[in-house]
């Protein structure tokens, strides 16, 4: 079965004063229909460009290399206007804050209405009636009169619920949502995953989802993409990551998640050091300044992808049976 994305060999730089980021190096993953794929990582490691580059928002001047395939079709270098009809009808985009997305001095309704429109032969009145109905889906109580108000009328969650319904619109295949939820509060947080969870069901869309919180990532994926230093280092199934991960900083990652049963545990453990300089990303491992376990071989030579088990996978030199086992750093008082 071929996948609903793949992302392959994705490589993206920007020049700079300074001389040339290079934000994503050899990133490649897939999605497949109706699953949720979490794209976890500190800042700064390449999971917001690399989602920008399927979006069409980043130029193609930058794009140094790869291929990017939605439903079989080169999306990579498509024009303008091609990239705009896959936006409006089969690839919908949620961001941080909903601010962003929405126009202030425009009425909701017009917004979502107008999107309809776009990229589907409606009248007026059935756009209208459309955009009524999306507003209830994503759970906008009296949604006829909501149509006519403007963003500010909403509360920071109501906001995001209609980011939603804009990005619902057209029943995109895949729903790329970057940190969907960092800019609201805690319980507003949950109502929006339950409502993305919900809907994702009832849709059968696959969501890629951004995030940097591994609370949120257990709750909603199926298949999680680790990525340091613009590089993907371990991907596989939430239990792979969760029970079973073979990354160092995947167990960085892991351990900084606060432990509420763990009274002693509840700050949060950063992981020691600062990510790497993509100006001129090291010859080896990109995780070896700050890694506890780092080799000779894994400042001189990159790491090659180990296969753990089924879709598990590891770029770290730890899991070559040649190598000594974790044990044997940690006696060493490592
Ligand atoms: Fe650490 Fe080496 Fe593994 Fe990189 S390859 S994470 S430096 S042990």
């Amino acid at each position: 079965m071929s996948h609903l994305l793949e992302v392959e060999h994705l490589k993206v730089t920007f020049p700079t004063y300074g001389g040339e980021v290079q934000a994503v190096r050899d990133v490649s993953f897939y999605v497949d229909q109706g699953e949720v794929v979490a794209i976890v990582g500190e800042s700064g490691s390449g999971k917001t460009v690399t989602v920008q580059t399927i979006m069409g928002l980043i130029p193609t001047k930058n794009i140094k290399d790869g291929n990017i395939r939605f439903n079989g079709k080169e999306i990579l270098h498509l024009s303008k206007k091609e990239m705009r009809k896959l936006k409006g009808s089969e690839i919908g985009m949620v961001f941080q804050d909903p601010m962003t997305s929405l126009n202030p001095t425009m009425k909701i309704g017009k917004q979502i209405a107008e999107g309809i429109r776009k990229h589907q032969k409606l009248s007026k009145a059935e756009a209208k009636q459309k955009a009524i109905e999306l507003l209830r889906l994503v759970g906008i109580p009296n949604a006829e009169e909501r149509y006519h108000q403007y963003p500010h009328e909403f509360s920071g969650g109501m906001r995001q619920r209609v980011v939603i319904a804009i990005a619902l619109a057209c029943n995109p295949k895949l729903l790329i949502a970057d940190e969907p939820t960092t800019a609201l509060d805690v319980t507003i947080q949950a109502q929006i995953l339950d409502l993305m969870k919900d809907l994702q069901k009832k849709m059968e869309m696959s969501i890629i989802l951004i995030t940097h919180d591994l609370g949120v990532v257990a709750e909603m994926a199926q298949r999680v993409i680790v990525m340091y230093g613009g590089t993907v280092v371990e991907t596989g199934t939430v239990f792979d990551i969760f029970e079973n991960p073979k990354h160092p900083y995947t167990w960085g990652l892991l351990r900084s998640i606060p432990n509420l049963h763990d009274k002693e545990k509840k700050r949060l453990i950063p992981i020691e050091g600062s990510p790497p300089d993509l100006f001129s990303p090291p010859k080896g491992c990109p995780f070896a300044p700050r890694c506890p376990y780092a080799m000779e071989i894994c400042v001189e030579k990159s790491p090659a992808e180990f296969h753990i088990s089924n879709g598990h996978t590891a770029r770290c030199w730890l899991n070559d049976p040649r190598a000594p086992k974790v044990e044997a750093f940690i006696a060493a008082g490592r």
